[in-house]
């Protein structure tokens, strides 16, 4: 339990030493999975300090061993904080079978500060395979950031009565009501009005649905999902954009085409079933758009966007070039590999993700971890 020294101090702090075996080699992966979630980081030699929204942490690479400590002085926030450690380092090193085992402050489970319930007003179908959900609820104003674009959906069952959603306990892990665990996916905020209370997500609709697509599928107004984060990066500043994705990507990619501003250049690289995928996007005169047509070919089997990143006309300062993707692993594989080997962008200047996995669902993935997701 919380020490009544932390109560009075109101600074509440829990570390923990982790066995890991090839710390030095899982160690990168998981500090660049860290970030990705709205923390700054900066090494420390061989250590990382992470700032949280609502703490501190520090990551300290022993011999065969991680020690971590986080400190907070919100008493909700530090299973919170936790769990932002645990859940991309159980996620990456997933083939460890890590075990971690915390001591200091226990608050008790809590539900995850940045959870909002959202309810469906509005479904339209923006193509034959896109649908666009609007959803209400309320003080979403911390999804408002036009650097953090992504967010997690927990998808409750049809004519819920009284939604029941997962806690985050003192070992930062995740643990459902009743220990009935519901679907959960990423998706992107296409567009957030946090005054009105309003988010838009557009949803794929892809052959092998699974629980979100079908969700999507049969959703009506008054539908209720749960949504954490928001997460992930979205475009830094630049002279010249180069967006590249598949559908799943297209949400991104459109929101960051109406950040820009009218003198950006550069192109974006959208690959989709066909013509009547396409999507009318507002974006500046100087940023090309190239539909990549894959004409009845199933999604995550074509070289379509790989050739066309192959295909970009680099400037040479590529320090003021930005790009930004998201698409089937197998093709981010490659992609990354190009951005990395052959045109050699600098790490800062881009985001890309891994959106899904053609033989895989969210839970294989995650089951497999860093494996299965990485480059
Ligand atoms: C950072 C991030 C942002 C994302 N943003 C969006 C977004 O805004 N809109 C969006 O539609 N998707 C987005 N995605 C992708 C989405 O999360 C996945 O497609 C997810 O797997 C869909 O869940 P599901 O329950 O329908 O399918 P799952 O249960 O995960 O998978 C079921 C089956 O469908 C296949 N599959 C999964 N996705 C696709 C696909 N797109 N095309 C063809 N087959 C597929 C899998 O291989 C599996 O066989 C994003 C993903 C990430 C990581």
């Amino acid at each position: 339990m919380t020490s009544k020294a932390s109560r009075e101090r109101g600074v509440y702090r829990a570390e923990a030493t982790v066995d890991f075996p090839k710390i030095e080699e899982f160690l990168d992966p998981i500090v660049s999975s860290i970030a990705t979630h709205d923390m700054t980081i900066t090494r420390d030699g061989k250590c990382f300090d992470v700032l949280a929204p609502h703490g501190r942490a520090r990551l300290e690479p022993l011999e065969g061993r991680l020690r971590l400590t986080v400190t907070t002085d919100d008493c909700n926030a530090l299973n919170h904080l936790k769990y932002a450690l645990v859940g991309p380092i159980t996620f990456i090193a997933a083939s460890e079978k890590l075990h971690i085992e915390w001591s200091g402050d226990e608050t008790g489970a809590a539900l995850p500060e940045d959870l909002r319930v959202l309810s469906v007003v509005h479904v339209a179908a923006l193509t034959p395979r896109m649908l666009r959900i609007t959803f209400s609820g309320n003080d979403l104003s911390r999804y408002d950031r036009p650097d953090q674009l992504h967010c997690r959906l927990i998808f409750q069952p049809k004519d819920v009565a009284s939604p029941q959603w997962p806690m985050l306990d003192d070992r930062g892990q995740v643990v459902w009501p009743k220990r009935q665990k519901l679907p959960t996916r990423v998706y992107t905020i296409r567009r957030i009005d946090a005054v009105k209370g309003e988010i838009e997500i557009d949803f794929a609709l892809h052959d092998t649905a699974g629980p979100a697509t079908r969700w999507a599928r049969e959703a009506v107004p008054g539908d209720i999902v749960g949504i954490l984060g928001p997460a992930a990066n979205g475009a830094k500043p630049a002279d010249f954009y180069v967006l590249a994705g598949d559908e799943t990507a297209l949400p991104g990619i459109a929101r960051i085409l109406e950040q820009v501003g009218d003198k950006a250049r550069g192109v974006a690289l959208i690959e989709i079933d066909g013509p009547t995928e396409e999507l009318p996007l507002l974006h500046p005169p100087g940023v090309a758009l190239r539909w990549l047509h894959r004409n009845g070919a199933a999604a995550g089997t074509t070289s379509l966007l790989v050739e066309a990143v192959q295909a970009v006309d680099w400037p040479s300062d590529l320090d003021r070039v930005f790009f930004w993707g998201g698409c089937e692993h197998k093709a981010f594989r490659k992609i990354h590999h190009m951005l990395r080997q052959d045109v050699r962008l600098p790490r800062d200047r881009q985001t890309f993700f891994s959106h899904w996995h053609r033989s895989l669902n969210e839970e294989e993935i995650i089951a497999i971890g860093g494996e299965a997701y990485l480059p």
